[in-house]
Parts: structure tokens; sequence; C-alpha cells
């Protein structure tokens, strides 16, 4: 029986073994509480089918438990000072790949075709200093990616998470849901790391549409108008993309709402993402 660390008294006494120091600089905090793990990975739907990535592995602990319930997982971290803990705490496992490279800078397409796979899952407790980075980076480039069942700071889960009419709603919702179904798995509490983090901290998962939720003629324009439309938030749509995105004259984006039946007065958080798709598009068709 391979002993198991996500603990804090396991974690204190590899800490100390290694002479370990937390790098705030790589946003490093440690799970110690095993029923946090078992949400994680019973939200990720995990099975001996599944090859895992995981960005961020610290000493292990997740690492571990997704041994057991996957296939293989393949552990991306940053901090070289982690390597040989790793291959300490996870020498037991012949089913665990350790790359020390930063995820913002690995070619995580090379990697699965290495492994010989069509799709994989990410499951990760997320460095919180490039959460949104690290995740819209693997919506983006369309990677052969099921699920995304992340760690991450609460405010940011519910961002992603948010529907129009609410604080929390924005740019980074829409983006989200563009790619993918949000669901909050479980909010967890800062004792359940070390050290602490001084935020509140949530599960969400993000399972992978197979096509984008909505039909747009170019894709780059509409995440455009979307970050122009919240770019102020008091402000009416048509001043705040005029004045963030000039290329977009008031004159012509008037003329879309119109056409659209949209009040010309309305506000960007008040549009939904199927709105923003029919204004990409009539933006588009108006266009000299
Ligand atoms: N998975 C471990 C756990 O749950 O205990 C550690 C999670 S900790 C919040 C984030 C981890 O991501 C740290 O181990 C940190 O060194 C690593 N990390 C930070 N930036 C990274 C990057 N750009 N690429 C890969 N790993 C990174």
């Amino acid at each position: 029986m391979i002993k198991r660390i996500a603990n804090i008294s396991e974690t204190k006494t590899i800490i100390e073994k290694y002479g370990f120091s937390f790098q705030k600089r790589f946003g490093q905090n440690f799970l110690i509480d095993s029923n946090i793990i078992d949400k994680i990975i019973q939200g990720a739907e995990l099975t001996k089918e599944d090859i895992v990535l995981e960005i961020g592995p610290g000493i292990g602990s997740l690492t571990q438990a997704m041994a057991e319930s996957s296939k293989k997982v393949i552990a991306v971290e940053i901090d070289k000072k982690l390597i040989p803990v790793l291959e300490d705490t996870l020498s037991g496992y012949d089913n665990v790949r350790i790359i020390n490279e930063d995820i913002l800078k690995l070619d995580i397409m090379k990697v699965i075709t290495e492994e010989g796979v069509d799709q994989i899952k990410v499951v990760a407790n997320l460095p919180y200093y490039i959460t949104t980075p690290i995740i819209m980076n693997l919506l983006e480039k369309r990677l052969p990616i099921s699920s995304i069942t992340v760690m991450i700071q609460k405010e940011v889960a519910e961002r992603m998470d948010a529907v129009p009419g609410t604080k929390a709603y924005g740019a980074l919702s829409l983006a989200t849901s563009y790619y993918a179904q949000t669901e909050l798995i479980t909010m967890v509490k800062p004792d359940c790391f070390i050290p602490k983090p001084t935020v509140g901290s949530a599960v969400i998962k993000l399972t992978r549409r197979y096509t984008p939720s909505v039909s747009v003629l170019d894709e780059a324009i509409l995440f455009k108008i979307i970050k122009g439309g919240f770019a102020q938030r008091r402000k009416t749509l048509i001043n705040s993309l005029a004045n963030s995105q000039p290329q977009f004259e008031k004159k012509q984006v008037m003329q879309a709402l119109l056409e659209l039946n949209l009040d010309i007065k309305i506000r960007g958080e008040a549009l939904n993402l199927n709105q923003y798709a029919q204004l990409t598009n009539k933006l588009i068709e108006l266009q000299p």
C-alpha cells in the first residue's frame, strides 16, 4: 500500500525532508484534505480509460489519487525543486509521467500525440496567478481535451459560471460559455491548503463543447466586441465599444442594435452570448 500524502503531517514531513520552501511566485498552496481530492476526482469522473494532464502537481498529493483512478497521469511542474520530491512520492506508480516545464510554454498537442490518444482530461489545483491564461489557452487552442476540472480562486469560478444580469457576469463568462459547459463542483476553504491562500477557492468543471455554443462569421471579432462591451461597464454598449475599440463606430453599432431590436442605450452586461453573436454578424454585414 502506497503512503498517501494528502494530509498535514505527511506534507510537513516531506517539506522538512527536502528543505522545501514555498514559492509565492509559483502560486504554491498544497492540498492537505483528502475529502477535497476525492471530490475533484469524482467531479472529473475519472475512469481507468482516462489519460489525465495535471498542471502543477506540487508534491504529488492529487497526482497519487489520480494515478489510482485513471490510466495515466502526465504531471507538468514548473518548479525544478519539486521534481525529486515527486520522483519520491510517486515512485510507487508506474503510470505517471513527470514533465519539468512551464505549462504556458509546453507543446501540449505534442504531448497528447506522444501518448497516442484521441483526447485527454485536464485535472488540477491551479496556480491562481495564471488561472485565466492557462484555461483560455487550453480552450482557444482547440486541443483534444474533453473536460477541465480545476481548483481555482472562488471569484474566478463565479465569473466563469455567471449569467447576464449578475455582478460576476463579464467577458470571461462569455468566453467560457462559448467553448464549454460549466459546473461548480464544490467550494473549498483556505484551511484545506498549506500555506492557506488569502482567498476562497472553488472546484469548477468545464465540459468542452464539440462545436461552439453560437455561430459567428468571425470569432476574433466576436471576442473584440465582448471585450469592448465590458471595457466600461457603467457606460452604454455603444460608448464602451467605441471608446475602447474605435474601429466599431457609434453610428454603425447603433444601426446594428436597431436592426436587432435591441435598446440603443443597452449596456454590455445586459447582452447574452447569442446577442453578442448576432451583433457580431450584423456589424460584419454592415461593413462597407
Ligand atoms: N497540485 C498540488 C496540490 O494540490 O497540492 C499543488 C497545487 S499549487 C496550487 C500549484 C502548483 O503549480 C505548484 O506546484 C506550482 O509550482 C505549479 N506551477 C506554477 N506555475 C506553473 C506553470 N507555469 N507551469 C506548471 N506548473 C506551475
